[in-house]
Parts: C-alpha cells; sequence; structure tokens
C-alpha cells in the first residue's frame, strides 16, 4: 500500500517566487499536488520554516569525498554521490576526465552496478569529457589521453552504454560533425568544450547539434588576432547563438561576481546551469589529492578553497558543492529565485530530464531542504528523505 507524505510549513522555491502556506503531497516517490489546501496523507513532515526547493542538479561533477568516478568503483560512485547529497544534490551527472577507452568503460561499468540503489541520489547517466579535445585548451586535462576524434572508438564508448547523456569535444577537430550525428542519434547531448574553435567553426557545430557550452570561460577560445585581424572563438558564439545553452563553475573562484552576473544577465537565466565540476576533494579539505582516476591520475593540491596543479599555475578543478554554488551566484546579486532554477529547472531541460527539475504533480518527489545561505538539513530523493528534520506520524 502505498503512503502519502504531506511536507509543510516550507517555504517553497517556485521558478517565480518563494510560496509560503503551499503543503506538498508525495506517493510513489512522486509529487502528487502542490497545494494550499488539506489532503488526508499517512505522514507528515514539518519544514518548521525551512526552505524547500526541487532537488539540486549537478550536471558535471568528477566526484567528492575523496572519491572520482574514474576510479571506476560502485563504491568510489557510493562515496562520491553520497557525498554530493550530503550538500543538497538530489541529481548527480557522473563525469570523466579524458583517459584510454579502459577507463572510460570499467567507470560505465561501475556505473551500471549502483544507478539504480535508491539510497544514493539519482544518477540518470553519464557525462563524458574529452578525449576529443584540443590540447591547446586542456586545462588540466592530461596531453598523453588526449585525442583526434576515433570513429571506432566513439561507437564501442556509445555501444557500452545507453546512458551517457551528454559528451564533451572540440568541434574544431575533423570528425565533430560525424560525432555529433552519432551522438544525436543516440539520444547524447554534443558539448563545446576544451576547444580552440573560431565562431564559424562554433556556428557549424551548433547547426550539427553541439548545442552546449562546457564551463564557459574555461579552456575555450575568445577574441585573438591572427595576423593582426581579429578572430572571434567559443566565448563570442556561446554568447552570440540563441538555443546553445551554458554552463557555470559557480565556485567563487573561476569566475568572479561580476562574470556571473554578466553571463546570467546575457544568456538569461533559461539558458544558464550552474555545476561544480568538482574533483575528488569536494566536502573532503584541503591538501594533496589526485585529479582523475587514482591510480593513474594527476597530482594536484588542494589550497585556498581550489585545486591547483602542483606549480600553481592554473585551477585543476573545483572543490564546490551545490551549496556553495548557490551562496556564490547570490552573493553575486542574483536572486534566490533564479540561483536554484539553475540548479533545477535548467539542467533538468538541458539533459531532457522531463521527470524532474521542477515542483509539478507528476514529477518526481527530490527535494532539497535548507536553512539561511542554503544550509542543507535535508535531501529526498524519490520520496526517500535523508538528513535531520522534525517528522511527525499523523
Ligand atoms: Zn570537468
Amino acid at each position: 500500500m502505498s503512503i502519502r507524505t504531506k511536507y509543510e510549513n516550507f517555504r517553497v522555491i517556485s521558478p517565480d517566487s518563494v510560496l509560503e502556506g503551499m503543503k506538498i503531497y508525495e506517493e510513489d516517490g512522486k509529487i502528487l499536488a502542490v497545494t494550499g489546501e488539506d489532503l488526508p496523507a499517512e505522514k507528515t513532515v514539518d519544514g518548521k520554516g525551512a526552505y524547500l526547493s526541487a532537488g539540486w542538479i549537478d550536471m558535471h561533477t568528477h566526484g567528492a569525498g575523496g572519491a572520482d568516478f574514474l576510479d571506476g568503483t560502485p563504491e568510489a560512485f557510493r562515496t562520491a554521490a553520497l557525498t554530493h547529497r550530503k550538500y543538497g544534490t538530489t541529481t548527480v551527472i557522473p563525469t570523466t576526465t579524458s583517459v584510454d577507452r579502459e577507463g572510460i568503460l570499467r567507470t560505465a561499468a561501475a556505473y551500471e552496478a549502483v544507478r539504480n540503489d535508491p539510497d544514493l541520489p539519482s544518477m540518470p547517466g553519464l557525462h563524458l569529457e574529452g578525449p576529443y579535445l584540443a590540447s591547446s585548451q586542456k586545462g588540466a586535462q592530461e596531453d598523453r589521453f588526449i585525442r583526434p576524434f576515433d570513429e571506432e572508438e566513439t561507437d564501442a564508448i556509445l555501444a557500452s552504454s545507453d546512458r551517457i547523456l551528454r559528451w564533451t569535444a572540440a568541434p574544431e577537430l575533423p570528425g565533430a560533425e560525424r560525432f555529433a550525428r552519432v551522438c544525436r542519434e543516440r539520444g547524447v547531448l554534443p558539448c563545446i568544450g576544451h576547444s580552440d574553435a573560431d565562431f564559424a567553426e562554433c556556428e557549424r557545430a551548433f547547426r550539427a547539434g553541439f548545442t552546449h557550452v562546457t564551463h564557459l570561460y574555461s579552456c575555450m577560445s575568445s577574441v585573438h588576432r591572427v595576423n593582426a585581424y581579429r578572430v572571434a572563438g567559443v566565448l563570442e558564439a556561446a554568447y552570440y547563438l540563441d538555443g546553445m545553452t551554458v554552463e557555470l563553475i559557480a565556485d567563487g573562484c573561476h569566475l568572479p561576481p561580476e562574470l556571473l552576473r554578466f553571463a546570467v544577465k546575457f544568456k538569461g537565466r533559461e539558458n544558464t546551469a550552474l555545476v561544480t565540476d568538482s574533483m575528488r576533494a569536494a566536502g573532503a579539505g584541503d591538501g594533496p589529492s589526485v585529479l582523475g582516476a587514482k591510480d593513474n591520475g594527476l597530482p594536484v593540491v588542494v589550497e585556498r578553497g581550489v585545486a591547483w596543479l602542483t606549480d600553481r599555475s592554473a585551477f585543476a578543478g573545483s572543490v564546490a558543492t551545490a551549496d556553495r554554488l548557490l551562496r556564490t551566484v547570490t552573493g553575486a546579486g542574483i536572486s534566490t529565485v533564479d540561483a536554484v532554477y539553475m540548479m533545477t529547472a535548467v539542467p533538468a531541460r538541458i539533459l531532457g530530464l522531463r521527470d524532474r527539475g521542477t515542483l509539478e504533480p507528476g514529477l518526481r518527489a527530490d527535494f532539497t531542504v535548507f536553512g539561511e545561505d542554503f544550509r542543507v538539513k535535508k535531501t529526498v530523493v524519490a520520496g526517500r528523505i535523508a538528513g535531520s528534520c522534525a517528522e511527525t506520524a499523523g
């Protein structure tokens, strides 16, 4: 028999405002109703004035809690996913960095072992970041794994899993249009990232299906000169092309507040998702760490709230969790409602996850409950509650 749960005394964050006096009813893991009316329920959760929003969705993370998804074990997936859940994320999109084929396949196999675990946040699919990238924009991706498009390998990876949701590549490389086509045929979103493409190449890529830009500003071309003539790059195309969506690493280190405001103003909140792009040290403290797989990744160091290459020449990934993204973005002057929208409805739409992202009847009962300053009190994943908040029977 199904149990109906009522959530009351919450400040509910909708796409447009903060609603008081609304009750949310959950049954069988889904939202039954969002209403001011009293309906019968077997169980009540009293929010005592806390905020409740649709569950937060992180569409780009490599790990947390000391584990990287590329470690390639179910245990690493559990550790990283549960750490993110502790900080409010109810949907995690595990992401790989450039690695050999075996590394990708091992990670996809570990994912299969845990993807239906009801104790974990929802993990509806994977994001492959690389290995078909521009060496000149590699950032912390490793040259030894970066390679040109490889049709046979692409097909083998796509055939190995029907759960790849997005794949980041450099569209100026030969074979990009074919890559975009086979991705689209399999429901995979091709994304532009780690790219030196010029504006015209981005327009072609957009028409071919590359409709999302990975970590705007990081590892991409912008206006530069070629033989005295100025050329526009990925950054300008990301702003110019209507329908091109973007994501921001809003950890407070990768982008200053002015650029967060700039991006949200000129792309609009509709086209802007917040991502952690976190590496394994998210939620795990400062000190030496490894980017990528534990056994063959890149040594990095975590200091001042971000991961660095060991020579401190560049960032090597964020250590943010979703709550920090929201604090950073609202601290930059963006409203709570818009910030939450970019952490919920927008990533759901970009990824084609129609069963989540807002608080509407029929959608998954994925909620994040938090206090002032986005301090997370509780998460709910398909109706299953984790965390501490007053619950009463009756
Ligand atoms: Zn990444």
